[in-house]
């Protein structure tokens, strides 16, 4: 059983960002491996507390977290997609790198917590895509544009101006690391200069001022497959953000929701549609004619005495299975609609099907031949 991500953070359960933020810089401080060379109960510490920000700090996480508990951000158990070729739920580790990159700047440097020889992958992006149930079904591709850091152009990537070369670091002699005094610590941190890298140009490039980057824009295409999910996460490898000189560009998710439809609505892989029918046709049976997630229709029987809330299945005709073979069910649920305005007609009608029917029973007990007592509800009749 873990600990509860808000006491190890010690923050109450309704902290704001702010809070949750300034109680996690201080813990992560306080428990940084750098601080606490070789002590294992710190570094324990320094790992839980990063589980708990990686969460917190996260809104979606965060209240997937407060509803389901560890559960909901754990990605094990609950998440579809966990193992799947190229798809990725919830709960994906975040590189504690990048949580330090952004709060530690100016204590350990820009790229704080690169480890020693590891080469700096460029940044992972998010993107949200919309799509319709139509093409949840078909699968469908979808144009992206957005802009990201991406290689220099001038400079290939290298950082250096064309013709110049790169130069050991003097900084770190080529470590990438250095070491500093503050206070009683002693600290390595991720060398300024090279940024890690361990080496410098010797005459930076002009266009993109050595950093072997720059922000354009960038467009592709990304397949959504037949029967993605709601809140699905595709991961498009090395799309992501250009890695500095040369190192690996980080990926692009794709964070993915599909829109609510009007006449369907999803069950995993089945789908449910709603059929209103009047008594008469309840009462006498008769054939509803469907239309398909697929475009195509399809027709069903109801038998005669059809009660209202009993559903049917119509095999096939559901969402295809994104991992494995097929598809779900069409499940048709009939609602039984009373007329509200009868004209002269219709109304005697039915008074003379009132009598007929209380004909011989007027005690008001039911009598064989009316069916209402058959356990209709929540059956769901199989049909072909
Ligand atoms: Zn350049
Ligand atoms: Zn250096």
């Amino acid at each position: 059983m873990a600990e509860d991500y808000y006491n190890l953070l010690g923050v109450a359960r309704n902290a704001t960002e702010a809070e949750i933020k300034s109680a996690y810089r201080k813990l992560a401080m306080k428990h940084h491996p750098d601080r606490n060379p070789g002590n294992k109960e710190s570094e324990a510490s320094f790992r839980k507390i990063n589980s708990a920000y990686e969460v917190l700090s996260d809104p979606k996480k965060k209240e997937l977290y407060d509803r389901f508990g560890e559960a909901g951000v754990s990605g094990a158990g609950g998440n579809p997609f966990g193992g799947g070729r190229g798809f990725e739920g919830f709960g994906q580790g975040v590189d504690p790198g990048e949580v330090f990159g952004d709060l530690f700047e100016g204590l350990f440097g820009q790229q704080g917590g690169g480890q020693r020889g590891a080469p700096r992958r460029g940044n992972d992006l998010k993107y949200e895509v919309e799509v319709s149930l139509e093409d949840a079904y078909h699968g469908s591709q979808i144009p992206l544009h957005f802009e990201r850091q991406q290689s220099c152009e001038t400079c290939k990537g290298s950082g250096a101006k064309p013709g110049s070369g790169v130069k050991r670091c003097g900084q770190c002699r080529g470590s990438g690391r250095v070491q500093f005094s503050q206070g009683f610590f002693s600290m390595t941190q991720t060398c300024p200069v090279c940024h890690g890298e361990g080496q410098t140009v010797e005459n930076p490039c002009r266009d993109c001022r050595g950093t072997g980057r720059a922000r354009k824009a960038a467009k592709l295409t990304v397949k959504i497959p037949a029967g993605i999910y709601e809140g699905a996460t595709l991961r498009i490898s090395g799309e992501g953000e250009a890695g500095g000189r040369g190192t690996p560009a980080g990926d692009l998710y794709v964070h993915i929701r599909v829109k609510a439809d009007p006449r369907f609505e999803r069950v995993e892989d089945d789908l449910v549609v709603e059929r209103h029918v009047d008594i008469a046709d309840a009462a006498l049976g008769t054939t509803l004619d469907l239309a398909t997630i697929a475009g195509d229709r399809t027709k069903i029987k109801l038998p005669a005495g059809v009660q209202h809330g009993a559903m049917f299945r119509v095999r096939d005709k559901g969402m295809p299975k994104l991992h494995g073979r097929g598809h779900g069910d069409m499940i048709v649920k009939v609602r039984i609609i009373v007329p509200m305005d009868l004209n002269a007609r219709q109304r005697k009608l039915l008074e003379d099907f009132a009598r007929s029917l209380h004909e011989g029973h007027d005690d008001g007990k039911p009598h064989e031949g009316d069916k209402h007592d058959r356990g209709i509800f929540g059956k769901i009749f199989g049909q072909e």
